[in-house]
């Protein structure tokens, strides 16, 4: 297998070191290290970050392949820097059985971009009335661990605690999409002041926290664990930190979205801010910031939700919600914790890979920068600014909400256990 030396990366941010690829393991790391035949990779004081790792992407495939497809997604992941992404199971069909999340995961592998690991429906078909095979989805070769009906909500309290136990037995997690069905029907945007004055059905805080309230209070009664999807107000900020401080197991993310971007963009009427949760208020970001500063919220995942032209470009009440996110996330990061001075680089790590992988168990990522580890790594430059152009996307879709945006940092290299899936800013 062939070597590849990195030289003078900043490892977590920390003083430039060197760092040697073996084959599929970092086998040394270290000041002055020489390697014969070894590629070379001048970092130049880049930072080196572990692959980073997605727990909640949408790859669309199989069923919506003119939004994304497993190949076009992980070579968007690979651009971002991830090493690996879990695949959200809002599919045609439904990813809630052994055969399709086998399907999705043997993609993943056979492109060889990033590793996908499927995520299995909490019900049959999404519908929130009957469990799916859980037992069945784990023991199949793509090893599920993480259920979630994401798209929708868990809503019948009764399901939601079956889930639970269920997944007790063999340590897996059930995340949920908050979302209390009846206080958001014809739900637009974020309830509020914004929304009174442009006359748009409202989205309150209260349907994703009352939500999680439950559901900490469940996992807490069946001693399970639960983690909670995209938190999107500061008051579900409030109802994790409290159940956190009771011993509850409850992890929660944030995306990269919702500590930028407030519903005051929905004044301009573009569909390309129509998400769920919907743009939260100022007063929101800032506590979403601070609780991804003080851990309270575990995770940044980029609920990547690729959309084709005909699905966004249209008046906002007919337009589909979600962005894509995959290509800009640590850009977005760097420019709200890091240049902020709420989160150094290893806080960037701990956040984006190490943590999301442990909550996933996806046990080769988010592994210490040292010698003996599997070398899933990603070398920024976060030096560099520039303007977001989609047309530069590897994904099929290009509903950004930050084209012509200018943001900090940019993914130069990706290797996923030694093999290189991005170089100088290209893909392999
Ligand atoms: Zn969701």
């Amino acid at each position: 297998m062939s070597k590849i030396l990195i030289r003078g990366a900043k490892v977590l941010g920390g003083e430039p070191q060197d760092v040697l690829i073996d084959g599929e393991t970092i086998a040394a790391v270290g000041t002055g290290l020489e390697a014969d035949g070894a590629e070379v990779v001048e970092a130049g004081g880049k930072v080196l970050l572990p692959g980073l790792v997605d727990l909640h992407t949408h790859l669309r495939e199989p069923g919506r392949e003119d939004s994304e497809t497993v190949l076009t997604g992980t070579r968007a992941a690979a651009r971002g820097g991830y090493t690996s992404v879990f695949a959200m199971a809002n599919t045609f069909p439904v990813a809630d059985t052994a055969g399709v999340v086998e399907q999705v995961w043997r993609l993943g592998q056979e492109h060889g971009y990033c590793d996908v690991q499927p995520i299995g429906a909490v019900t049959v078909g999404l519908e929130g009335a009957k469990l799916a095979e859980l037992g069945a989805m784990h023991e199949s070769a793509a090893g599920v661990t993480v259920f979630s009906d994401d798209g929708k909500c868990v809503h019948d309290a009764v399901i939601m605690r079956r889930a639970l136990e269920y997944v007790k037995a063999f340590g897996g997690v059930i995340a949920q999409h908050a979302q209390e069905p009846r206080l958001t029907e014809g739900a637009q945007m974020n309830e509020g002041v914004v929304s009174a004055e442009l006359g748009l059905g409202g989205w309150p805080a209260v349907a994703e926290e009352s939500v999680i309230a439950r559901d900490v209070l469940l996992a807490e009664h069946v001693g399970s664990r639960v983690h909670i999807c995209h938190l999107s107000t500061a008051g579900s900020v409030e109802i994790v930190r409290w159940a956190k401080s009771r011993g509850i197991d409850v992890t929660a993310e944030v995306t990269p979205h919702h500590l930028l971007l407030t519903d005051e963009l929905v004044r301009t009427y573009n569909p390309v801010y129509k998400v769920n949760p919907p743009l939260r208020t100022e007063r929101d970001v800032m506590a979403l910031r601070e609780a991804l500063a003080d851990g309270t919220i575990d995770i940044v995942a980029t609920d990547h939700a690729p959309h084709p032209h005909e699905d966004k470009d249209c008046e906002w009440p007919a337009a589909a919600m979600g962005m894509v996110g995959l290509e800009t996330a640590l850009s977005v990061v760097q420019e709200t914790m890091v240049d902020t001075g709420l989160l150094n680089w290893a806080g960037v790590a701990d956040r984006m890979s190490v943590k999301p992988a442990r909550i996933g168990r996806a046990t080769d990522h988010g592994r210490p920068v040292s010698a003996g580890e599997p070398a899933n790594l990603t070398l920024v430059d976060t030096a560099y600014r520039g303007t977001v152009d989609p047309a530069g996307f590897a994904s099929r879709s290009r509903n950004t909400p930050y084209e012509g945006r200018e943001l900090p940092g940019r993914v130069t290299h990706t290797w996923l256990r030694g093999k290189a899936t991005l170089v100088d800013g290209k893909l392999t």
